[in-house]
C-alpha cells in the first residue's frame, strides 16, 4: 500500500468524536479538552505512519485507524489525565517524616478544619466583631502563646523562610555570631551561610568543627554584632571529642551584651519526647531559657502543614510583621486551618500523642505494630498465595532531617518471591493504582507498619495480588 493511501484512511477528528461515545466526557472535562486529546492521538497516528520504513508500512495493520480504535485511545487518555500529578501514596518505608512524600500527615480535625475553611469565605482578615479589617497575625497569636510561653508569634511559608525574614528584620547590616560546627545544610540549596549573605546579615565563624565554647562567641562580640544564633543540627551528629554552647550560656551572654539570641530549632517538637529516645530539644523549654527568637517547621515533629513559626519577644516580632518580606513569605487560610487545629491538640499532651499522626507514629507500642504486621502478613498470604512471607525486626526512623542518630525499634513484613526479583517487586508495587512505597533490605521487600495507616493494609495487599 502507498503511504499516501494508508494517511488517507486515518479518521477525521469529528468522525471519531461521534456524541454517543464521548457524551460523558464532554460532559465532565468539556469539548476543547476532549477534542484537543482527540487531536493529538490523531497527529500522533499520522507521526508514526510518516516514520515507517516501506516495509514496516507494508506490514501496517490498518485495523489500527478504525473509528473504535482510536475512540478507545482517545478515552484511555482521558482517562490517564484524571490521575492528578500530586496524589495520595502509601508510605512503608517506616520513615516517619519522609521529606519526599510530603513531611507530616495531617491530623483528621486538621483536615476537616481545611475544608471548611476553604470551600467558602472566612475571616482571614476580617474582625467580626467590629466589622472591620483585621489581621492574619492575630488568628494563631492567643493560643501559641498559651502553648509556649513566648510573648508573641508569626507564622510563615516554611522554617527557610523563617530564617530569612529573621535575619533580615534583626540582624541587616550587621554580623550573626555562629558555631563552625552549626553552619548546616538542609536538603537542596539551603545553607545557613547561603541565607545569611541572601539576608543581608553577615555571618561571624567562631570555635571549629567539633568545638564551640560560650567564651568563643563572647571573644567575637564587637560593635558591628547584630545577633548570636544558634542553629539546631537535625540531620548530623558530631560524635566524640565535642562541645557546644548550650542555649542558656548563649542567652546568658545575649542578656550582659544587649545582643539578641536567635535559635534555628528546625524540628517544632512540642512536648518531651526523652521517654522514647528522643534527645531532641523542644519549643516551651527553648523559650523557657530566656531566648529572644526560635524559629521550627511546621511539618516536622509538629505534625502540622508545611510553615515557618517564628516565638519570641514582642518586639523583634513586631518588627518582622512590619517587614517588607513578610507579606511575601505569608500563609495562605488553608494554612491556618490546618495549623489551628493541630495546635489545639497540644492543650492536653495525651490528645496530642493520641490524634496527631506523627507523634502517635513515634510512640505506637512493640504489640501495636506486632498486631499490624500479623494483620498484614495474613492479608497478603490470602491475597497471594505464591508469596514468602514473614515478620521481622525493622529499624524505623524520624527522618525530615530529625534525628539522625535514633533508630525506632519497629516491625515490618518482608515478602519475596521465587520468580520475580525483589527488586521487580517494589517497582510493581511503586507503579501500583495507589502506589506503596517500601524498601529493599537484604533482598526482602519490607513493608515497615509504622507508617502504614489500618486502612492501607488491603491496599497492600491487593497491590501483590498480580505478582507471580
Ligand atoms: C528543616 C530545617 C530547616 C528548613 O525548614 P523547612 O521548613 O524545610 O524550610 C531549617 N533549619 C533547621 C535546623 C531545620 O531542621
Amino acid at each position: 500500500m502507498k503511504r499516501n493511501e494508508v494517511l488517507r484512511q486515518i479518521p477525521k477528528i469529528d468522525e471519531v468524536l461521534k456524541e454517543h461515545l464521548f457524551s460523558n466526557a464532554f460532559e465532565k472535562s468539556g469539548r476543547d479538552v476532549v477534542t484537543s486529546m482527540a487531536r493529538k492521538v490523531i497527529d500522533g497516528v499520522r507521526a508514526e505512519i510518516l516514520a515507517l520504513s516501506d516495509d514496516e508500512l507494508e506490514h501496517y495493520d490498518v485495523k489500527k485507524l478504525s473509528i473504535s480504535y482510536i475512540a478507545d485511545e482517545i478515552k484511555d487518555i482521558l482517562e490517564a489525565d484524571e490521575v492528578n500529578h500530586l496524589h495520595g501514596i502509601i508510605n512503608a518505608t517506616g520513615t516517619i517524616l519522609h521529606t519526599n512524600l510530603g513531611r507530616a500527615p495531617l491530623c483528621e480535625d486538621a483536615v476537616r478544619n481545611v475544608e471548611m475553611v476553604s470551600r467558602g469565605y472566612s475571616n482571614l482578615e476580617y474582625d467580626v466583631k467590629l466589622g472591620n479589617r483585621g489581621s492574619r497575625h492575630d488568628i494563631l497569636q492567643e493560643l501559641m502563646v498559651e502553648l509556649t510561653g513566648a510573648e508573641d508569634v508569626m507564622i510563615v511559608n516554611n522554617n527557610a523562610s523563617a530564617t530569612m525574614l529573621v535575619l533580615s528584620a534583626m540582624a541587616e547590616g550587621h554580623e550573626v555570631v555562629v558555631s563552625r560546627g552549626e553552619l548546616v545544610e538542609i536538603g537542596g540549596a539551603f545553607r545557613i551561610p547561603d541565607i545569611m549573605e541572601q539576608s543581608g546579615a553577615t555571618l561571624h565563624e567562631v570555635g571549629t568543627t567539633n568545638k564551640t565554647k560560650p567564651s568563643d562567641y563572647e571573644k567575637a562580640i564587637n560593635e558591628k554584632t547584630g545577633a548570636l544564633m544558634k542553629v539546631h543540627t537535625s540531620n548530623y551528629k558530631i560524635m566524640g571529642f565535642t562541645e557546644e554552647a548550650e542555649l542558656d550560656d548563649l542567652v546568658a551572654i545575649g542578656k550582659e551584651h544587649d545582643i539578641p539570641v536567635i535559635f534555628d530549632m528546625g524540628n517544632g517538637l512540642m512536648v518531651n519526647l526523652a521517654d522514647y529516645g528522643l534527645d531532641e530539644p523542644n519549643v516551651p523549654a527553648s523559650l523557657g531559657t530566656g531566648i529572644d527568637v526560635i524559629l521550627f517547621s511546621g511539618d516536622k515533629l509538629l505534625g502540622g502543614p508545611q510553615a515557618g513559626i517564628i516565638a519570641g519577644k514582642r518586639k523583634f516580632i513586631e518588627k518582622m510583621k512590619k517587614h517588607p518580606l513578610a507579606r511575601a513569605l505569608r500563609v495562605d487560610k488553608m494554612t491556618f486551618a490546618a495549623m489551628e487545629e493541630t495546635l489545639k491538640k497540644y492543650r492536653d499532651t495525651k490528645v496530642a500523642m493520641r490524634d496527631i499522626p506523627v507523634l502517635r507514629m513515634i510512640t505506637t507500642t512493640h504489640e501495636v505494630l506486632l498486631e499490624r504486621a500479623e494483620s498484614l502478613a495474613d492479608k497478603i498470604r490470602t491475597s497471594n498465595s505464591k508469596l514468602n512471607v514473614k515478620i521481622v525486626d525493622a529499624d524505623d526512623q524520624i527522618g525530615g532531617g530529625s534525628a539522625p542518630m535514633v533508630f525506632l525499634p519497629g516491625v515490618a513484613v518482608a515478602v519475596t518471591s521465587d520468580k520475580t526479583t525483589t527488586k521487580g517487586l517494589e517497582r510493581t508495587l511503586r507503579k501500583h493504582e495507589i502506589p506503596v512505597i517500601a524498601r529493599i533490605h537484604e533482598d526482602e521487600l519490607l513493608f515497615s507498619v509504622r507508617t502504614v495507616l489500618d486502612r492501607e493494609l488491603d491496599d497492600i495487599a491487593a497491590a501483590l495480588r498480580e505478582v507471580e
